[in-house]
């Protein structure tokens, strides 16, 4: 089963308006026409429809960092699906970690936000990773099949097939401390086998699972080369056009 490499920037809460233009055009200039990798990048949702525009007929896709699970209603402060589709989204982030840490989600957040997402069209990264902590405790396995279970309860075998997941271990976001690809990949055939445990040999082979923590462009190559690793979650190294460039193309 051939998985289609997919990088994805996670711009989180940075740049302004006009740098996040400036930064779509030099990535408009330099990957817009990239076919063999699927590409996207997550601004601020007030920036998604700006910078869809931006980008617009390239092979860049734009997505969301979060999403509230509701339709419409009296949810102060929330983004529907609906709004993100009107809007030039196509992916959504969700359960990453500092929305799990920080804004204190928990998995059935997560999985209430998975379920609307895929009934939407939108397709989901679908972030899990464990602690610092957890794993010097060796709970890492357990703590990622409770977010994969809880992230994907009710979820069908078709939507989990459209599905990404993203393992993060949360001390190597933002940290400057990468997984070591050997330890990436132990993880990713864990979670694959979680896949093929509730949904068959089939389905697991076809789910994108990404590597994201401290990836940039001197790290990449060696992850993306694990077979397991279909891709990277990428934040820091997603704020300039070089780095992000250059992770594409070792792609
Ligand atoms: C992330 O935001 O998902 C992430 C992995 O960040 P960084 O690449 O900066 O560690």
């Amino acid at each position: 089963m051939l998985r289609k490499i997919f990088i994805a920037g996670n711009w989180k809460m940075n740049l302004t308006l006009s740098a996040s233009l400036e930064l779509s055009a030099g990535l408009r200039g330099q990957i817009g026409g990239v076919s063999d990798v699927e590409v996207a990048v997550c601004p601020p949702s007030v920036y998604v429809q700006q910078v869809a525009a931006a980008l617009k007929d390239t092979n860049i896709g734009v997505g969301a960092q979060n999403v509230y699970h509701k339709d419409k209603g009296a949810f102060t402060g929330e983004i529907s699906t609906g709004m993100l589709l009107d809007i030039g989204a196509k992916y959504v982030i969700l359960g990453h970690s500092e929305r799990r840490h920080i804004l204190h989600e928990t998995n059935e957040d997560v999985n209430l936000k998975t379920l609307a997402v895929l009934a939407s069209g939108l397709t989901p990264i679908v972030c899990v990773g464990e602690l610092l902590a957890e794993r010097e405790a060796g709970t890492t396995e357990a703590v990622v099949r409770d977010q994969f279970e809880g992230s994907f309860a009710d979820v069908s075998a078709s939507d989990m097939k459209r599905s990404v997941i993203a393992y993060e271990p949360v001390w190597a976001i933002g940290t400057g401390k990468v997984a070591t690809p050997d330890q990436a990949e132990e993880v990713h055939v864990f979670v694959r086998s979680l896949i093929e445990k509730k949904y068959g040999k089939e389905v697991a082979e076809s789910v994108r699972i990404q590597y994201g923590g401290s990836v940039n462009d001197e790290n990449a190559k060696e992850i993306l080369a694990k077979s397991n690793v279909d891709g990277a979650l990428v934040g820091g190294a997603s704020l300039k056009v070089e780095p992000f460039v250059k992770i594409v193309k070792s792609a």
